[in-house]
């Protein structure tokens, strides 16, 4: 296994690196192959139960984390509140503007998507024919379309039969909202969670195309403290 001690590898935990990765099907969602093996033992232990376990979103790039991060400060893409209720964008200022798109996206080169570990997930069998998901909390709350997948998915990763998957945003985790649709594979994510380089992410933000660029860098400590996705806080409250 990699150490992470030198840029290239810190570069990796950015998510500008494909190094490792798989395809889950030809042109589809790329993951470590660690993680898919799991992930496809997984899918089948789901599928005796009813589900369908379908990734909505694997892998992602740097870049692309970058245009999901400037669509939503410019309000080309939906901005949610805490609740997941929409907010016009252009009526905040740049700051509260960041500080909201936190509670759902990650700073580009902190999310858990950058490393291939961590996937969001859905249940293909539930969704209503002509259903749009956007992976909402009321799509994940007990009564939501996918309130049973999750339920059944608790009880596996509670007796530790999930084969290795666990929920890494659940109440207490900084401040980063509840997000029962994202799974992560934690054996595959250990050595990036341990590796991350802060110095290396500071370069890459400075140099990127980073809409709110200022209140980033001006408020880079509280964020990475509240909302960088690299940590795992184990035994909190959900
Ligand atoms: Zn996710």
């Amino acid at each position: 296994m990699n150490s992470m001690n030198d840029d290239s590898d810190a570069l990796g935990a950015c998510g500008v690196s494909t190094q490792g990765l798989m395809e889950v099907l030809p042109g589809g969602p790329l993951l470590q192959a660690e993680t898919l093996d799991a992930f496809l033992h997984l899918q089948a232990e789901a599928s005796l139960h009813g589900f369908s376990l379908r990734i909505e979103s694997g892998w992602r790039s740097f870049q692309k984390q970058v245009s999901i991060w400037n669509r939503k400060a410019t309000g080309a893409l939906p901005l949610l509140d805490e609740c997941g209720n929409p907010l016009d964008a252009m009526q905040l200022d740049p700051e509260k503007r960041m500080w909201t798109i936190l509670n759902w996206s990650a700073l580009p080169g902190t999310s858990r998507h950058h490393w291939g570990s961590d996937l969001d997930i859905v249940d293909a069998n539930a969704i209503p024919l002509g259903y749009e998901v956007q992976l909402t909390p009321q799509e994940v709350e007990s009564t939501g379309i996918f309130g049973p997948l999750h339920a059944w998915l608790d009880a596996r990763i509670q007796t530790g039969t999930a084969f290795g998957f666990e929920r890494p945003f659940i109440n207490g985790t900084g401040k980063i909202r509840p997000e029962r649709w994202h799974l992560s594979h934690r054996p595959s994510a250990l050595r990036f969670e341990s590796g991350f380089d802060q110095t290396v992410l500071r370069k890459l933000l400075a140099n990127g195309q980073l809409e709110l660029l200022d209140p980033v860098l001006a408020h880079f400590e509280t964020i990475f403290a509240d909302y960088a996705r690299v940590y795992f806080k184990r035994n909190e409250p959900i």
